[in-house]
């Protein structure tokens, strides 16, 4: 029996293969190079064979892919892309403290994103970096590099995650700010508070993992606690 492919509805070839010395049946879309395995809920994607496969591609491929996986797996899930402010300001890493403190300052924002020449980011920088390791160690901000504060690596997402996902990488990352990239660029980036703007279906999820980086969701949280102690 032919089985179709849950993305495309396109027939798909069948194979096996070994796993944990047991012979498995493997659905292989050709169209979208996804492998689906069967599990007791009906077709999953199967990991190792989709990035053995997806090896040969090139990066937008890749992307696409990525981004068909993900999209499946969200089922309507907003995602980055959705909340996130596409307005991000930037600077690069030979610049000086100074000209960042003004570029935040003319701008009304308390971070910037450092980028490389591709607009990949490389680090972020905070009012409170400016703070702490420049004006009270009492050096000249005109000759501090903004490489030299700046926190790098910095924990990026691509713009096709799901916000539910993003929430979970910002609590175990412990990070209020978020970069979004889309192929590695940086198109935007999402604060704590962006995550209010999700429809209240999601807002119970996200909000128990952002409730320890932010008042807000740990309100949210305690008023939804008190709603539903009061139903009972
Ligand atoms: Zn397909």
């Amino acid at each position: 029996m032919s089985v179709s492919c849950p993305i495309c509805g396109e027939g798909t070839e069948t194979i096996s293969i070994f796993e944990s010395g047991i012979r498995k049946p493997l659905h292989v879309c050709n169209r979208c190079i996804i492998a689906w395995e069967e599990k007791e809920n009906g077709l999953g994607i199967h990991l190792l064979q989709t990035y053995a496969m997806a090896k040969d591609l090139d990066d937008d491929a890749y992307y696409e892919l990525l981004k068909r996986i993900s999209d499946y797996e969200s089922r309507g899930v907003p995602k980055l892309c959705d909340i996130m402010s596409r307005d991000v300001v930037t600077i690069s890493r030979d610049k000086s403290a100074h000209e960042a403190a003004k570029l935040m300052a003319d701008r009304r924002i308390s971070c910037l994103i450092v980028v490389d020449r591709d607009g990949k980011p490389e680090g972020i920088i905070t009012s409170g970096d400016l703070v702490e390791k420049v004006s009270v160690p009492k050096r000249d901000p005109d000759k501090v590099k903004v490489e030299e504060i700046m926190s790098s690596p910095v924990i990026t997402a691509e713009d096709y995650t799901n916000i539910i996902k993003a929430s979970k990488i910002m609590r175990e990352k412990r990070i209020k700010k978020l970069p979004v990239t889309e192929k590695g660029r940086l198109v935007g980036i999402v604060t704590v508070t962006d995550f209010a703007k999700a429809s209240p279906e999601y807002l119970e999820k996200i909000a128990s993992n952002l409730a320890e980086l932010s008042d807000t969701f740990r309100f949210f949280i305690k008023k939804e606690r008190e709603e539903n102690s009061g139903r009972r």
